[in-house]
């Protein structure tokens, strides 16, 4: 098996996690034994979020989406921003907030939950007022998180990990943009990302009907 940043990995990687035993679950409650907390910063492309949460319907998956009210790549409040918000409830998925430190927008539109986005190490742990903060104890532990950041994962690919069985429970951060987009790695990647953004603001414009 070859750990590439793509869909069918990312399958591979749902279906060890089925293999090793584990069910799914949110940030509402601590974790327990067995549990994986799928968790996704959505921090470029509402398409890359609804294309990965297809792909988790598809493998019995489910999972937390974090959406940013303050995203230069994206508005929640366009049309295509509520259409993904209700394409991502339709698909099992529950909808938190990635916030912009020092910026809490909790809405309706989010359970009370956080994850900062980019945090630096001064505030990443710290308490949001109302609302559980997931870098925080008990939903946070280092033996107990991995993350694919830039295409790097720090202790390798946890698929192997996962099918075995090996963490007690897991918080496991995927960033679905460096899965959806094709690239050998994260500067092509985002080449990818960039092409894709390109075609579809065309569209908008000519929604907006600018003569093209
Ligand atoms: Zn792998
Ligand atoms: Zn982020």
């Amino acid at each position: 098996m070859t750990c590439e940043f793509d869909l069918a990995h990312y399958r591979e990687l749902l279906e060890a996690a089925k293999a090793g035993g584990y069910r799914f679950a949110g940030f509402d409650a601590p974790p327990q034994a067995g549990d994986l907390l799928l968790r996704h910063d959505v921090d470029l492309s509402l398409h890359a979020a609804v294309r990965l949460a297809e792909v988790e319907v598809e493998a019995g998956a489910w999972s937390t989406w974090f959406l940013m009210t303050r995203s230069v790549f994206y508005n929640l409040d366009s049309r295509e921003g509520e259409h993904a918000v209700a394409r991502l409830r339709e698909l099992g998925g529950r909808i938190a907030h990635h916030a912009v430190w020092p910026s809490v927008d909790l809405d309706e539109r989010f359970e009370p939950v956080v994850a900062w986005h980019n945090p630096d190490p001064e505030y990443m742990s710290t308490p949001v007022e109302g609302a559980t903060s997931v870098m925080m104890s008990p939903w946070f532990d280092p033996d107990h998180y991995r993350s694919d950041s830039n295409q790097h994962w720090r202790h390798g690919c946890p698929h192997d990990a996962l099918e075995r069985g090996e963490f007690e429970w897991l918080q496991l951060l995927i960033h679905p943009e460096i899965w959806v987009y094709d690239g050998q790695s994260m500067a092509e990647t985002m080449q990818s990302f960039l092409d894709a953004d390109r075609a579809a603001r065309l569209e908008l414009l000519r929604a907006d009907r600018i003569d093209l």
